[in-house]
């Protein structure tokens, strides 16, 4: 038998599956992944959540950077790894797609909101840090680069920034005790593209190990918890799941 009807046997006999996505299942769509050499996000020192708010020349910088590097990640589309999670998601057979990713491309591969728990946010809009009311992105970009102008909300003056979690910033504790659940609820945990260095995030496939769920860890490199898994696969999860779950 090899990985690919492993994990085929796996899903097939599961009960609830639970996948937790990081950069890595995004790469094939054009996005660079955290560690790749030169990439978009390696450029750059973070901007600090504190920084942020303190000082309206970080903001500026934080937009300037948000849209000059903006065009890789509005031009990307969902790859056959999102796909097969559609389809297992689909089939309900997957119940949660707990993700590090920001490029809401889970979404864009028609994964209702419900099913999926952004730990770090999302790039692909804006909102306000103290009401909460959402902007789109166009607008800001328009006035931002036209007349160097930081958003501000419309309701209650609050600053606006995109919808991620900056380092330095609190984790988003919905989304934390949603993924907490989830993870605890299900009977195996698949991991796809993620380097499993980033906590809190990175706990969650141990969380699920503890409660007694199968882990299985797809990834084009080892990780730390390779030895904790019921199955590794070192390979590209594109083609891989496109196997395993029958996607083009
Ligand atoms: P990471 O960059 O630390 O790890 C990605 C892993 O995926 C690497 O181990 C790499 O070997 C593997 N990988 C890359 N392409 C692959 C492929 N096609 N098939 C199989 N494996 C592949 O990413 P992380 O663990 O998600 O942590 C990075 C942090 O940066 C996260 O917190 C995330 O929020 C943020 N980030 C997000 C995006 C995005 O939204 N697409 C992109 C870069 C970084
Ligand atoms: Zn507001």
């Amino acid at each position: 038998m090899d990985d690919t009807e492993r994990l085929q046997e796996m899903i097939a006999g599961a009960k609830r599956i639970g996948a937790f996505t990081g950069a890595g299942i995004s790469t094939e769509s054009g996005i660079p992944d955290f560690r790749s050499p030169g990439g978009i996000w390696t450029k750059y020192q973070p901007i600090y959540f504190d920084d942020f708010v303190s000082s309206e020349e970080m903001r500026h910088e934080a937009w300037r950077r948000k849209f000059a590097t903006d065009e890789t990640m509005v031009k990307a589309e969902p790859n056959a790894g999102h796909r097969a999670l559609a389809k297992l998601v689909e089939q309900g057979r997957m119940t949660a797609i707990i993700t590090q990713n920001i490029d809401g491309l889970h979404q864009r591969s028609g994964v209702p909101d419900s099913k999926i728990i952004e730990l770090h946010g999302n790039t692909t809009y804006a909102t306000c840090l103290d009401c909460g009311q959402r902007y789109e992105l166009a607008p800001i970009r328009k006035a931002f680069l036209g007349k160097g102008e930081l958003p501000v909300c419309t309701k209650c003056d609050g600053i606006v920034k995109t919808a991620t979690i900056s380092f330095g910033q609190a984790m988003p504790e919905i989304q934390m005790a949603r993924a907490q659940d989830e993870t605890m609820g299900c009977d195996l945990f698949i991991v796809l593209g993620s380097s499993l260095v980033v906590y809190p995030a990175a706990g969650f496939p141990k969380i699920a190990k503890r409660k007694g769920a199968k882990l299985v860890i797809l990834n084009r490199e080892a990780t730390d918890q390779d030895a904790s898994a019921d199955l590794v696969i070192h390979g590209e999860i594109g083609p891989t799941m496109s196997r395993v779950v029958g996607v083009n």
